[in-house]
């Protein structure tokens, strides 16, 4: 379920993992830190574990037909999900098959009120957690990490960074890179001349106009240069 416009009620992101301490650095700093203090994310990181019932609290097993490597057992991730899950929840599995995460997903699930992220290791899931508990598949990049918790902080960074109140400037988000399709223009801050580099003239004249009309075309050849996938 969406979050209204203007609607300042926090985001709740859950993250399933067998890994939670894994968490502790990248998102007790700075702005996410900040946004947890002021109340605009909530974030709560469990351990699978807790939703198993034997003595070694068992998270995988041998993939039916054989192969190399364990997979997640379904039992502790169905029964997780389902006691975490609300109405409006969205749970998203993080991936390497998922669709690729992107500036513009994460400015969707920005408005989202409620996410679980559902993070793999081993081989990653049986089919059935894809089938019925996933809303979304989400892949960081195509490349394979050693387990989810990585790609869930990549995800819970671009997203709370979005959320309104959690930048110091809500603007700070709107001309960067991917916001209009392409990579963000240069940039510079004094000194205007540095072991003889010099900031481009047009920065320093105070004409606004003629400073968007070059970042918009630095911004156009950066973008063609690097990365022209974006233009097409
Ligand atoms: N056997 C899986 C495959 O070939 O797609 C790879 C499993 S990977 C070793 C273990 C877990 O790490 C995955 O279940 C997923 O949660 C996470 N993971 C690894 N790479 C990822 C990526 N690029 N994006 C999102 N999650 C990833």
């Amino acid at each position: 379920m969406r979050r209204s416009q203007g609607d300042a009620t926090k985001m709740k992101i859950d993250v399933l993992t067998l890994f939670p301490a894994m968490f502790a650095g990248p998102l007790d700093e700075s702005i996410i830190m900040r946004a947890r203090k002021k109340g605009l994310l909530d974030l709560k990181i469990h351990q699978l574990r807790d939703w198993t019932h034997d003595r070694h609290k068992t998270v995988d097993d041998k993939p039916f037909g054989g192969g190399p490597g364990m997979l997640m057992k379904v039992e502790p991730l169905f029964e997780a999900v389902e006691s975490l899950q609300r109405p409006e929840t969205k749970v998203i599995l993080l991936s390497p098959s998922g669709r690729k995460f992107s500036q513009q997903i994460a400015r969707e699930l920005s408005q989202e009120k409620d996410l679980l992220l559902v993070t793999g290791h081993y081989e990653g899931f049986d089919e059935r957690v894809r089938e019925s508990l996933a809303d979304d598949e989400l892949s960081i990049g195509d490349y394979v990490l050693t387990n989810g918790a990585l790609p869930a902080m990549v995800v819970i960074d671009a997203v709370a960074r979005l959320l309104p109140g959690v930048l110091g400037d809500d603007d700070s988000s709107r001309d960067e890179s991917f916001s209009h399709g392409l990579l963000e223009y240069p940039q510079y801050t004094r000194p205007s001349e540095f072991r003889g580099m010099k900031v481009p003239e047009v920065l320093l004249n105070g004409n606004h106009a003629e400073i968007e009309k070059w970042r918009r075309e630095e911004a156009k050849l950066r973008t063609e240069k690097q990365r022209p996938d974006l233009l097409k």
